[in-house]
């Protein structure tokens, strides 16, 4: 199905973000799924960029879900304090580590369901995760996602499982990650929260800017 009446065309939106955004992909730093799934943790009210400066030395001290799943709490809080709500991350760490060796033999599961069943992972992470690691589709969708497809009149709701739907429904099932992926990055670089810069923007003339003052 394509977007209503007065949205952005699909066609449109995808060939510009294809254009724009060829390469994008998540910015958090990670060599397998379990690096993924912590740093999605860490990145909670905290930028890409400095969950990405701690990570690596949270993973040279601690290999995997068995050793952080053991791990003393008070050094894994020392370790991501830069990111805030430390202590609240570092427990959430050690919980997730924790359910995996018992319910996963350590592994990071491949389906929604078995994610979500995860401690403290949503369906936003899982999507992350299915997408970036395990190339299913998925559309996570972020506080980016969601304002821009509100503003290109793709989605009438603020509720990330509608948009989900919405954006479902407009971009054809193979191109979901992608499309979610190159999305995310127009928000953080001109469609932005505040003033978005539709002068700047390839999608200018197509876009009917809903909510945009
Ligand atoms: S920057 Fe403006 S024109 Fe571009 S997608 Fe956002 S609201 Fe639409």
């Amino acid at each position: 199905m394509t977007p209503g009446k007065g949205a952005a065309p699909a066609k449109k939106v995808l060939a510009f973000l294809a254009r724009a955004y060829p390469g994008a992909r998540v910015l958090l730093d990670h060599r397998n799924p379990f690096e993924l799934l912590v740093a999605t943790v860490l990145a909670a009210q905290c930028t890409d960029l400095r969950v990405n400066r701690v990570t690596p030395a949270l993973f040279l001290a601690w290999h995997g879900p068995s050793d952080l799943a053991t791990a003393n709490r008070e050094e894994i809080e020392e370790a991501v304090r830069s990111t805030g709500f430390y202590r609240n991350k570092a427990k959430a760490i050690r919980e997730l580590s924790a359910a995996l060796v018992e319910r996963h033999d350590g592994r990071v599961p491949r389906t929604m369901e078995e994610l979500t069943a995860l401690p403290g992972v949503g369906r936003k992470t899982a999507s992350i995760l299915l997408g970036a690691c395990f190339g299913t589709p998925a559309l996570p969708v972020d506080t980016h996602v969601g304002r821009v497809s509100f503003r290109i009149g793709w989605t009438a709701s603020k509720d990330p499982a509608r948009i989900e739907e919405d954006l479902a429904k407009a971009v054809p099932r193979e191109r979901w990650w992608e499309f979610a992926t190159r999305l995310g990055w127009h928000g953080r670089q001109v469609c932005i929260a505040r003033n978005p810069r539709c002068s700047e923007c390839g999608l200018d003339a197509a876009c009917p800017k809903r909510g945009v003052q």
